[in-house]
């Protein structure tokens, strides 16, 4: 995920930072390594949202058309289970950026 909370603000992954999972409140560390996007992971396997595709560039980008207080929204479905919309806009419009194909 592009963002974690540090000490109660939103952030991108840093090195040195520690985060916390805006969605699960689990502890994340920030990976910022050459190869992949920077981003917060779960020091765990867990994975809170089960929906999530692993980010890509072309993931990150279309995310970035859009104001960072609107990308990464959490929000808990009717099933309780708790999701990232990619982007959600302050009409309540979600946005999903997904590289799988519809037939
Ligand atoms: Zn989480």
């Amino acid at each position: 995920m592009k963002f974690a909370v540090v000490d109660g603000i939103r952030r991108e992954a840093a090195p040195g930072l520690i985060g916390t999972c805006p969605g699960c409140e689990a502890p994340v560390i920030p990976r910022c390594g050459a190869i992949r996007l920077h981003h917060w992971a779960h020091r765990s396997t867990v994975l809170c949202d089960p929906w999530r595709e692993p980010e890509t560039e072309w993931h990150r980008a279309w995310k970035n058309h859009f104001p960072i207080e609107w990308q990464e929204v959490w929000h808990r479905a009717a099933d309780s289970v708790v999701h990232i919309a990619d982007v959600k806009t302050l009409s309540g419009s979600v946005l999903e950026f997904s590289t799988l194909q519809s037939q």
